[in-house]
């Protein structure tokens, strides 16, 4: 038998169903299951994601028997539907439409009314008793056809619409009648001729067969390709399926009607039926956001029966998927069909409340809850918002479309965000409504404004979809991209000028307004809660200030993982001693310069020990190189050498003699402990000495000391003597003991493959992997981000950026070893990880794998690090993807 490549659905019942996600894209897997469901779908069928495979995979060309079998699938829909495809009297109209595994909303192609023609078009006018309507569906076709299938030019279309507008007198494209339209058809395809060279094509079968290889041809697309880069989805995700079904309409009339609908609110999460909805439109005119819809309870009170119909399926569907979802309908002439549904797409907090709110009300357990939150996403949760109690100058007022909220100088178009972004200007992108050709200057922006659209518009969707602050439908705004303004009121706002976005309540405000700091309670409270009860991965927090740490411990870090004592150095009061320090000729003079470096140190130290009561606190030695902390300009030197009492000239070869060719793998780390014992003696006291005066106040106190940079099991051996020793004497001369570890950071190859030899002097280890990875693919972690990473991973050499992501076929090999070594001559020794990647879902996924006790990233990712080790958990035991 030969392969299937087209799958049916109609009246009832469908070959596919939800999980075939992967085969028939989701759009496709969601049409089968409402079919089956016994949900009012318009019949059609799906062309698979493996047509689309192999047609990039075999010179884009198809299965021999492909044209046969979706002839075979017309001929049934005919059957439905009593109608014929190409028939002059009653013509069956398909759409056909893109639809990948991964939702990528607006990113791919759309043409509807495929099978008009010059024939057909007079048919459905008289069959439908509506002239004006056949003529527009005609004209739409045209247009989306020359512009999806064949490139051309949509503004030749667009300026001969407005053209046409204008000879008539009137404003609005309703304005036009039938003989207008039809007179315009002519020039449609006129230029379709012009620019292709041959006529509109009139044959239905042909229409239809190029506007598949349009759908299978946009996977490749530019502003897919992007989509794809900038949300991680594989090729092979990306791969679309082509759906062809049968037209129903929703601009027959005030009858009829298209809508887009959430079951729950998916910017706040509210369990409440949200529904944009439009009267005699076209379903694309809601999701452009061109025409700012109505709210759906005037469908309820203008068609209760069809508004009924809606509320019954939409609770079905929440019910049958367990989830919220997000639904696209159409009522022709006062019947109710449903075109869409899928996983609504939604704001953190949104998804959060919803999976919190499902348990309780009996329909998900906790660890699906748990599940369904993006540990990425809940970052966005922690971030500031707009200070309700603050004098805000509000100068409009839109949907709130959220997340969160966002500062920034005002742009007028996508190119421009993206060009002050790069500058480092922090921009919000100002439009009437966004297109997909947006995209990248959304991206670039702090948040998204714009003056039509509802809460499922483009810029509404993709901008939850990116975390992006962002309100829609500000009527309250007229937006002059040409001139690079809008105008509020009497207020208006140029390029440049900054406003503030509250996302939440949808308030437009000039000006920066005023942020407060968010709190875990609520629903994240709960959710939050839950996560702990199912992570055993343990997450700490590097921070080098008691802020940091008290910031930490709030988002619940169970500890500090690295706290580097060298930032500590920079500050204006220290640097001083620091660099006598450093250009010191002898020992003595480094004893006096660290004697005054000592009580500073001591006081940080008590002050983080004190934020970290009862958790443990791992305190790095001095790690950069040297010359580092030196200053660098005439200027500054002339100064420091007053200031410390040197000669000028001799301070200046002091400074040439510890310049390094490269640093990086320089006079770093232990090594400088190794050569400046006194170094690490003086910080041993200063930690010892912290630890003991806040011990003797009753404070629980967990210090543990950390040598980085080791290679060699000697250098952690001598340095932990000193540390040892040191820790003898303060207890000693304090009377009083307390408990600590010495341990060191696993950073360079040679560590790790010694891993069993280190671990006899150490009792943790913690991976620095930032270090980790640099020596591991012999890659500057300063300069490769700027090089040539973007370019090894945009050409696939690399998958990801390996400092964002652990490089588990690497680095990660190496990991593996060390634990398993460490562990078999030290089976107490603890291990963790400090380096960027424990704030990373990916790698604490990984980390949980490997066997780590813990990870350990900046305060603010402490929460994601928390709900990625329960992810890690849930997947181990098979009950996540
Ligand atoms: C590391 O190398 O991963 C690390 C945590 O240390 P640093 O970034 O300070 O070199
Ligand atoms: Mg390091």
């Amino acid at each position: 038998m030969s392969e299937k490549h087209v799958y049916f659905f109609g009246a009832g019942k469908a070959d596919g169903k939800a999980e075939m996600k992967r085969l028939l894209g989701g759009k496709g897997a969601n049409l089968a299951e409402m079919t089956n469901l016994g949900i009012p779908v318009p019949p059609g069928f799906t062309i698979t994601t493996d047509v689309c495979r192999n047609y990039y995979n075999n010179n884009k060309t198809y299965p021999e028997d492909l044209d046969g079998q979706i002839r075979e699938n017309i001929a049934k829909v005919e059957e439905i539907m009593g109608m014929k495809f190409g028939d002059r009297e009653d013509p069956l109209l398909f759409s056909v439409r893109s639809g990948a595994a991964m939702s990528m909303p607006g990113m791919m192609e759309t043409i509807l009314n495929v099978g008009l023609n010059d024939e057909t078009v007079e048919g459905m006018a008289k069959k439908a008793g509506n002239r004006r309507f056949a003529y527009d569906s005609y004209r739409r076709l045209i247009q989306m056809f020359s512009d999806v299938a064949m490139g051309v030019d949509i503004e030749f279309f667009e300026d001969a619409l407005a053209e046409k507008k204008k000879e008539k007198g009137v404003e609005l494209d309703t304005e036009l009648d039938a003989d207008d339209l039809k007179e315009l058809i002519a020039t449609y395809k006129e230029i379709y001729k012009r620019e292709i060279g041959e006529e509109f094509p009139q044959d239905p079968m042909k229409q239809l067969l190029t506007a598949r290889d349009a759908v299978f041809g946009s996977r490749d697309a530019e502003r897919a390709i992007i989509y794809r880069r900038i949300n991680g989805i594989s090729d092979d995700q990306g791969s679309t399926a082509v759906n062809v079904q049968t037209m129903v309409f929703g601009n027959m009339g005030d009858d009829s009607g298209t809508g887009v609908a959430f079951t729950r609110n998916p910017a706040t999460g509210e369990n409440k039926f949200f529904a944009d909805y439009l009267f005699n439109a076209q379903g694309e005119d809601v999701v452009a956001g061109i025409r700012t819809p109505i709210h759906v309870e005037e469908l309820g009170k203008q068609m209760p029966d069809v508004y009924n119909q809606l509320r019954e399926i939409e609770q079905s569907l929440e019910d049958h998927y367990k989830d919220m979802q997000d639904i696209e309908f159409t009522v022709q002439q006062g019947k109710l069909w449903m075109l869409q549904t899928r996983r609504g797409k939604r704001t953190a907090m949104a998804d959060v409340r919803i999976a919190v709110e499902m348990v309780k009300e009996g329909v998900i357990d906790k660890e699906t809850a748990v599940s369904r939150v993006p540990a990425e996403k809940i970052e966005q949760l922690l971030f500031p918002m707009i200070d309700s109690k603050a004098d805000v100058k509000i100068i409009g007022k839109g949907l709130p479309a959220g997340p969160g909220a966002a500062v920034g100088k005002a742009v007028f178009t996508a190119e421009r965000a993206e060009e002050m972004a790069k500058e480092g200007e922090k921009v919000i992108l100002v439009r009437n409504f966004t297109s997909p050709e947006d995209v990248g200057g959304m991206h670039a922006s702090q948040g998204i404004l714009t003056a039509t659209g509802g809460m499922t518009s483009h810029a509404a969707i993709v901008g939850r979809d990116m975390g992006k602050c962002c309100v829609v439908g500000c009527g309250d705004i007229a937006v002059d991209a040409v001139g690079k303004k809008f105008t509020a009121g009497d207020v208006v706002v140029k390029e440049g000028d900054l406003i503030s976005l509250d996302g939440h309540v949808g308030n437009v405000m000039l000006g920066a307004a005023p942020m407060v700091e968010p709190s875990m309670s609520g629903d994240f409270g709960t959710l939050i809660e839950w996560v702990d009860e199912i992570r055993t991965l343990g997450v700490k927090t590097n921070t080098d200030t008691p802020a940091g740490a008290r910031r930490a411990r709030a988002f619940g870090a169970e500890g500090i993982g690295l706290c580097r004592t060298e930032h500590m150095f920079f500050e204006e009061d220290r640097i001083t001693s620091m660099r006598e320090m450093i250009v010191a000729d002898d020992e003595e003079g480094r004893r006096k310069a660290l004697e005054k470096l000592l009580p500073m140190q001591r006081k940080d130290f008590i002050e983080i020990f004190e934020a970290m009561e009862s958790l443990p606190v791992i305190i790095r030695t001095l790690d950069p190189p040297l010359h580092e902390f030196l200053p660098h300009t005439e200027e500054d030197m002339a100064e420091l050498a007053k200031e410390i009492g040197v000669d000028l000239a001799k301070l200046k070869s002091k400074i040439d003699s510890l310049h390094e060719a490269n640093p990086m793998l320089g006079h770093r780390g232990c090594r400088l402990g190794v050569s400046y014992p006194e170094i690490t003696e003086m910080q041993a006291r200063a930690i010892m000495e912290a630890a003991v005066d806040v011990a003797k106040r009753g404070i629980k106190v967990i210090p543990e000391v950390m040598i980085p940079l080791v290679g060699q099991a000697r250098e952690l051996e001598l340095q932990r003597a000193i540390v040892d020793r040191v820790a003898k004497e303060v207890m000693e001369e304090a009377g009083l003991e307390v408990e600590y570890m010495v341990g060191t950071m696993i950073e360079l190859p040679r560590a790790a493959l010694t891993a069993d030899e280190i671990a006899e002097h150490a009792q943790f280890f913690s991976f620095g992997t930032n270090d980790l990875t640099q020596t591991t693919f012999g890659m500057s972690r300063d300069d490769a981000e700027g090089k040539f990473l973007q370019e090894y991973v945009e050409s696939g050499i690399l998958e990801g950026n390996p400092f964002m992501s652990i490089d588990e076929k690497g680095v990660g090999v190496l990991i593996e070893i060390a634990v398993e070594k460490g562990r078999k001559t030290n089976p107490e020794l603890e291990v963790g990880i400090c380096g960027e990647h424990g704030g990373d879902p990916k790698s604490v996924d990984f980390c949980y794998r490997a066997g780590l006790d813990y990870v350990s990233c900046s305060p603010f990712r402490v929460p994601v690090a928390r709900l990625a080790a329960a992810h890690a958990k849930l997947r181990s035991e098979g009950k996540m993807e």
